[in-house]
């Protein structure tokens, strides 16, 4: 396998049945056998190349398995319907009723409802620590902890988790480091860095047409086959699957990931540099100003750049709101949550996709009410962007 993400995507060669460039998609939820014993060694996963019902797997499915584990340098890859579908069948494959997990405390408003609402009914407790404090990371570790989990960089303060020290640390105490990617796509790679377990909402850049929700869990064979075992895998008792049509289109989509992550890379840093010369709070790790911007580069694939997203504080929720309608209005952007679309995505954390964290811990992490976070786009002239964008900061007076 080449060093490089993309190549290892590009390098791969499915056919469809009649010599068509794309596979076929498989149109099936169900497959003949023409004998019983072959079935029933499919059941029990003997039997190599058959497929017996979509929920376990579908050849679509493998696919684009293959192409995300490549992508991510993990022997393999299991795709779910969501990437919550994926981040609980995680957790809950891992832990059990008295296990404990040591997460960052600034992750997607999803997860942590998950992890703070929801499991603990099953006994499963979370400590939330500052991802950015590997002290503070290692005493939270007690002897029923599972797994450290993180997001490579967090939603939406853009705190960058130091991959390789964590895993460092998950390794000593012998439990495991799961990443969540889903910023960072082909610009950091959490198993080369020492993760074990890489998760991606495919929903966001790996797609990057905003018309499907999707996710991935990419790992060991192992753990994988753990996730899919028909007695006690969380993926194939839970059913978070996704449809064949599905897979098929996000493979196709995936093989432009490399050419738009560069571009997001691009424009973001661009307007970036230009909002902070102007005097603005901008968070974003290209900036030099960034506490992370260091440790960013010793982890990234240089060519992809420091992703698409950034944030700026504007100082209030009023101010936030009246800048976002008014650069909708400008068509500049669309006031929408999620992420790596061709169009700028802006939204106020606080309010959408942070709402499930309580205002005091939003204030104790620095989530203020007047932080925009972008999801910079292609746009082909991000200079005149900057210049419209710009106007529209001036009219409100943040500028
Ligand atoms: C969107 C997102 C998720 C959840 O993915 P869905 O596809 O919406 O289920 C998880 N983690 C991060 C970082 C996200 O941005």
């Amino acid at each position: 396998m080449s060093n490089k993400p993309a190549n290892n995507i590009q390098d791969l060669q499915y056919f469809g049945e009649f010599g068509g460039v794309n596979p076929s998609i498989s149109d099936s939820a169900t497959y003949t056998f023409l004998h019983a014993k072959t079935m029933l060694d499919t059941f029990e996963g003997h039997a190599e190349g058959c497929y017996l019902y979509s929920r376990h797997t579908s050849p679509s499915n493998l696919y684009l398995n293959e192409a995300l584990a490549a992508m991510e340098f993990t022997e393999t890859a299991n795709v779910a319907a969501s990437g919550m579908g994926a981040i609980t069948s995680v957790l809950l494959q891992v832990c059990g009723a008295g296990d404990h997990i040591v997460s960052s405390r600034t992750i997607y408003g999803g997860t942590y409802a998950f992890l703070k609402n929801f499991i603990p009914k099953l006994n499963i407790t979370t400590s939330f620590v500052d991802i950015t404090s590997l002290e503070k990371i290692e005493a939270a570790i007690t002897s029923t902890t599972k797994m450290i989990y993180c997001e490579s960089i967090s939603n939406p303060l853009l705190e960058v988790a130091n991959v390789t020290a964590l895993s460092k640390i998950a390794k000593k105490h012998n439990i495991l480091l799961v990443v969540d990617n889903t910023f960072t796509p082909l610009i950091i790679s959490p198993q080369k860095l020492g993760a074990d377990i890489t998760i991606h909402s495919l929903t966001k850049f790996i797609n990057g047409t905003n018309d499907t929700v999707g996710g991935v869990v990419c790992a060991s064979q192992e753990f994988i086959d753990s996730l899919r075992s028909v007695n006690d895998g969380a993926a194939m008792l839970l059913g978070p699957v996704m449809d064949s049509f599905r897979s098929a289109s996000i493979l196709k989509n995936l093989r432009t990931l490399h050419i738009r992550m560069k571009k997001h890379s691009e424009n973001a840093l661009y307007l970036a540099e230009h909002f902070e010369k102007d005097g603005l709070k901008v968070v974003y790790p290209g900036l030099k100003s960034h506490s992370d911007h260091e440790l960013f580069k010793t982890m990234y694939n240089e060519e992809y750049g420091f992703g698409g997203i950034m944030t700026i504080d504007v100082g209030t929720l009023k101010k936030a709101n009246e800048l976002m309608e008014l650069m909708q209005h400008n068509n500049l952007g669309y006031l929408a949550v999620s992420l790596g679309f061709y169009k700028t995505l802006f939204s106020a954390p606080g309010t959408s996709t942070s709402s499930e964290i309580p205002e005091e811990e939003q204030v104790e992490m620095g989530l203020s009410d007047g932080i925009i976070r972008f999801s910079i786009g292609l746009d082909n002239d991000i200079e005149r962007t900057y210049r419209a964008m710009h106007k529209c900061m001036t009219e409100i007076g943040v500028l």
